[in-house]
This record gives structure tokens, sequence and C-alpha cells, in this order.
């Protein structure tokens, strides 16, 4: 299996691109259009799902405002992008993994019949369902950094260069089917129910939207127990110790030896090496089809891989 090249090359290396055009140009007025027609579709026709981000704006804010990791607008850069992904990606990524469900249960309809769970005593069932959610969840997330192809569509979730609540929802529909599938295709062949993917599903939302806030609260006890905003920025980190560390949990991680927390410390900037466009739901969701994706480098540049620019902690 080839592997995502480690660590990355030194930015210094690289060579800066021409200025962005400061005028608008027809493909980025036709883009922006698009972008801004399903976001009002989502908030006409997804009642609960904007009901519910206009809570979590509630309750994340004025945390981010009282905790902040460090100073960042509410309405930063890509804050319409990341909230079209929350408000739209939810309704492909459903679709996507019944499918592959369906696709998965052509060969293996008969181990579902088998109903492993039922069987089980519930003790052992439940332990059985965590293990297959929290071994799952970390190989399918470290396979998307490893394979080039599956590493096109998660680089999408690394160009976040400002960590925030909202930024969680910033996923390519593609890489959240392969990910959840690896988790829900399991649990639904050995027989467990609606009511386990439903807390699944409430679990790793909830686990999200706080693992990428712009918190700096720190858990003496628990932060080599339960994902926290310092473990997971350091998964988006851009210091080169920490590349390719924290895939899940820690205790996954420390067992497959992939945890990467120093204590005292901070990540000094976030982002990607990779050509992502950094603003814009439908460039992002098209990105991985393209050739910048495939090559590393943007459209009209000469020599070096170009490079979204990350932003760094201003402290
Ligand atoms: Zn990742
Ligand atoms: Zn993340």
């Amino acid at each position: 299996m080839s592997t995502r090249p480690f660590p990355p090359a030194a930015p210094s290396t690289r060579t800066p691109g021409p200025p962005e055009p400061d005028r608008p140009t027809f493909s980025g007025l036709a883009i922006g259009f698009v972008t801004a027609a399903l976001l009002v579709i989502a908030l006409l026709t997804r009642g609960a799902g904007v009901i519910g981000i206009a809570v979590l704006f509630l309750i994340f804010v004025p945390m981010e405002k009282l905790f902040a990791f460090r100073p960042q607008k509410v309405f930063r850069r890509g804050f319409l992008t990341d909230l079209t992904h929350l408000l739209v990606n939810n309704v492909l990524i459903t679709v996507g993994v019944l499918v592959a469900v369906v696709v998965a249960m052509i060969p293996f309809f008969w181990l579902r019949h088998l109903d492993i769970a039922g069987a089980l005593p519930p003790a052992t069932a439940v332990v059985l369902a965590a293990a297959i959610v929290l071994v799952g969840q970390y190989w399918a997330h470290r396979l998307t950094h490893q394979v080039p192809l599956l590493w096109r569509f998660h680089s999408v979730h690394h160009s976040i260069e400002n960590m925030d609540w909202l930024a969680s929802g910033r996923l390519h529909p593609i890489d959240q089917v392969f990910t959840h599938g690896a988790v829900v295709i399991p649990l639904y062949l050995l027989g467990f129910n609606g009511n386990v993917f439903g807390g699944v599903v409430v679990f790793f939302t909830l686990l999200a939207l706080f693992q990428h806030a712009n918190v700096r609260i720190r858990f003496p006890v628990v932060r080599w127990v339960i994902n926290t905003p310092e473990w997971h920025h350091w998964h988006h980190a851009l210091d080169r110790e920490a590349i390719n560390k924290n895939f899940g949990t820690p205790v996954i991680d420390k067992l497959f030896g992939t945890a990467y927390m120093p204590r005292g410390q901070w990540p000094s900037g976030f982002g990607t090496t990779e050509p992502v466009p950094p603003v814009g739901y439908v460039r992002q969701l098209a990105y991985p089809f393209t050739k910048a994706a495939r090559t590393g480098r943007a459209s009209g540049q000469e020599g070096d891989a170009a490079r979204v620019v990350p932003s760094t902690v201003q402290s």
C-alpha cells in the first residue's frame, strides 16, 4: 500500500504562485451563485437542522469567546462554506451510507441472518459494538491519510485553517461515507439495530463539534480518555512531529502507536500543504476530482506544488 509522504515537503522549498486575481471571474461568480443557492435551499428545507445549528451557535460561540484558544472572529473566512457543509452534507452522507450498506449486504446477507449481536449477553454486545466503533473509526481515518486516493477527499477536512465548532462540518461526503461505512457496515452485518446506529451518529456528531471547538480547556484526568480540543487540534497541526497522529480516541491511538499530545504545548498552526480551495462549498466538493488534487499543484502553477498558506497562532 502506498502511503502519504511523511513528513510533507518543507514549506520553505515551495515557490510562491502568482497573486490571486482581484476581480471576480465568471467561474468564481457561478460557483458563488451555486453555493448561495444550496445554502438557501438547505435553510428552507432543513428546518430542524437550522434550529439545531442555531442552538449550537448559542452554546459554542459564548464558550469560544470565554475560553478562546486564539482570538478569532465568529464570522471568519470560510464561515458560509462551513455552514453549507454542516447543513447539506448530512443528507448526502446518509444516502451514501445506505447505498454502501445495501451493496455490502449482497455478498454477506447470510451474516446478518445469524444475528450474532442478539445471541450475545447484552453487556458483551455493548463491548463488541464499542470496539467495532472505536477501532473501525480509527483504521478508516488512518487509511484516509495513507491511501492517496482517500487522502484527496480527506484533505478537504484538513484544509481548515480556523479551528472552531463550525469547522467540524467541513468534511467531503465521500470521505464520510467511507469512514461511517467502516463502522456501520460491520455493526449492521453482526445484527445490531437502529438504536445503536442512532447512538453512534449522536456520539460522533457531538464529539466532532466539541473536539474542533476553539477552546483552551485542559482536562487533567480525561485528556487521555476522550477526545478533547487539545487532542484533536494536534491532529490538524502543521507541526512536523504531529503529522499523522491522533486518528481516533487517545486510548486507541496509544494502542497503535500514533498518540501525540505534549504537555503544556499547543499547535503552531492548522491547515494542509495540499492546494484545497480555502473557501467555496462546490469548489471543495469538486477538488478531489481535479488535476490539482492528483498532482498536488494548483492550476496555473509551475514548478513546485502550490500551497494553501495556513494561518498561524497569534500569541
Ligand atoms: Zn484526518
Ligand atoms: Zn478534524
